[in-house]
């Protein structure tokens, strides 16, 4: 038996993307907790962050890419696989119809990892297409027309730090 350890993470349960400690025994999550050192949120962890844990060992957390059959079960494969697979549908279709029948389209989860828009944003622009949806844009996009339309508030959003004042 290994001694706990702690380790410094966010969240990534939501977009707040709150500062958190992980605690491992044995290379596994036991635990979940707001990281009081961070500035951010005074160590804020909300229940759902908490539960982390819960679900990283969930007994139906799914752990392999799958892949569809045609009787609509799925088959677990493997990354490379997969990847392969997906890299020459996509190739097809480009191929046949353009560049810009292949769209990405970023739901909430999608924001919780930092990396993940970037990425898809990048892979689809560097295919030649700009069909970049999003919960924004396909849900609310009156908020981006407005702003397109009307211009935004270039200072930035509020501090944490400071109240507002009235
Ligand atoms: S702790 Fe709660 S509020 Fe913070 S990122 Fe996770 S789910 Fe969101």
């Amino acid at each position: 038996m290994g001694c706990p350890e702690e380790k410094i993470s966010i969240c990534r349960f939501c977009h707040a993307a709150c500062p958190v400690t992980v605690t491992l025994e044995n290379g596994l999550p036991t635990a979940v907790a707001g990281n009081r050192a961070s500035p951010s949120y005074d160590g804020f962890c909300c229940t759902r962050g908490q539960a982390m844990v819960d679900l990283f060992r969930h007994p139906d957390r799914l752990l392999h890419s799958q892949r569809r059959l045609p009787d609509g079960s799925h088959e677990p494969v493997a990354s490379d696989t997969m990847m392969d697979e997906v890299a020459e549908r996509v190739r097809r279709i480009v191929a046949e119809h353009g560049p810009e029948s292949v769209a990405v389209y970023f739901g909430t989860a999608c924001g919780s990892y930092p990396l993940a828009s970037a990425f898809a944003s990048g892979w689809l622009l560097s295919l030649g297409s700009r069909m970049i949806f999003s919960s924004m844009t396909i849900d609310q996009p009156g908020k981006l027309i407005a702003g397109a339309m009307m211009g935004g508030w270039e200072a930035g959003p509020h501090g944490f730090p400071t109240p507002m004042s009235g």
